[in-house]
């Protein structure tokens, strides 16, 4: 397909930089959000506006969403004036948004009967990532779909082909597991470490060589132990995916025993208040278990 023209909706902290990156490569673009100063910000960068989903989707070739969770994508896709109003057969819908793999195979079988080629790209690497066009995509839908979307996924990241419609969202998942009980695990070694004397910046620096390095460590470590919490990913981003995840592994009965202690955590943290804050702000739960704050003095 030369150059597509694409319909993106959903300008949020990750789809406005995503779609400035689409319009400096060239790509016509038509966008859509509920927040008309979002729209503004993109229409000022080159795109053009629409007022609604399905307008979006009578103009564009290739419709992406990057909105919050299921419910979000399938008010977009199948609800009033949604996508599914406006879209043509042969046209694509690719869903870039971290919702339940359930709801990515539901909706794109209602797709489907419209004859519209579907793709779920959930995303990793955050809004720095996205800023920086070093998004890692976990795709799932057909090889033929994916190779003919992949020029578009290459202006915003690096994009894997993962199995078929709903495999992305499945190994999101996956990565959000890893992610959330590292960030856990992290926490109680610093708050251990500190309350047992030790200033916590010198288990960030020694355990970063060894076995124990991670990614949490490395980008999120100083800065936990200096207390800087400002999101990035926030912790009521992260408690929306880990009730994704607890779901998943009910319907496929897989049990998440280490999971589950995680996402008991985070939901203390929300119910304490701490939403708003980064997820590497789960620290300041385990801190207030063993009463004491892990700050380095250095
Ligand atoms: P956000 O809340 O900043 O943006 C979402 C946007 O979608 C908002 O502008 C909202 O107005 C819009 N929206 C919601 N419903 C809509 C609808 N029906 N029609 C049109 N627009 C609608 O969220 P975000 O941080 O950009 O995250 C988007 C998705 O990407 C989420 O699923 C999130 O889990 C995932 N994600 C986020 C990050 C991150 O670091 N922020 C990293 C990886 C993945």
């Amino acid at each position: 397909m030369a150059k597509p023209k694409i319909g993106f909706i959903g300008l949020g902290i990750m789809g406005r930089p995503m779609s400035k990156h689409l319009i400096n490569a060239g790509y016509e673009l038509v966008v859509y959000d509920i927040v008309e100063a979002s729209v503004n910000e993109i229409t000022a960068a080159g795109a053009s506006a629409a007022g609604s989903c399905k307008e979006v989707a009578e103009q564009a070739d290739v419709i992406i969403t990057m909105v919050p969770d299921s419910p979000d994508v399938e008010a977009a896709a199948l609800g009033e004036n949604g996508i599914i109003e406006g879209i043509s057969e042969g046209n694509y819908y690719i869903d870039m948004s971290t919702i339940a793999p359930s709801v990515a195979v539901s909706v794109g079988e209602k797709m489907a009967e419209k004859g519209v080629l579907c793709l779920d790209g959930p995303v990793s690497g955050g809004d720095v990532g996205a800023q920086n066009a070093t998004l890692s995509i976990m795709v799932g839908g057909e090889e033929d779909a994916f190779n003919t979307i992949k020029p578009i996924f290459d202006i915003m990241g690096n994009a894997v082909l993962c199995g078929p419609l709903g495999s992305g969202q499945i190994v999101k998942a996956c990565n959000q597991v890893l992610v959330a009980v590292t960030i856990a695990g992290v926490s109680e070694a610093l708050t251990l470490g500190t309350k047992a004397g030790v200033d916590p910046i010198n288990i960030v620096k020694v355990l970063g060589g060894g076995l124990a390095r991670c990614g949490v460590l490395e980008n999120r470590g100083e800065r936990m132990v200096n207390g800087d919490f400002d999101p990035g990913f926030r912790i009521r981003l992260h408690y929306k995916d880990l009730n994704i995840i607890m779901k998943t592994g009910n319907d496929y009965q897989v049990p998440l025993p280490v999971t589950s202690v995680v996402h008991e955590l985070f939901n203390t943290a929300m119910v304490q208040g701490r939403s708003e804050l980064d997820h590497s702000g789960l620290l300041t739960v385990l801190e207030d278990l063993a009463g004491i704050e892990a700050r380095t003095k250095q």
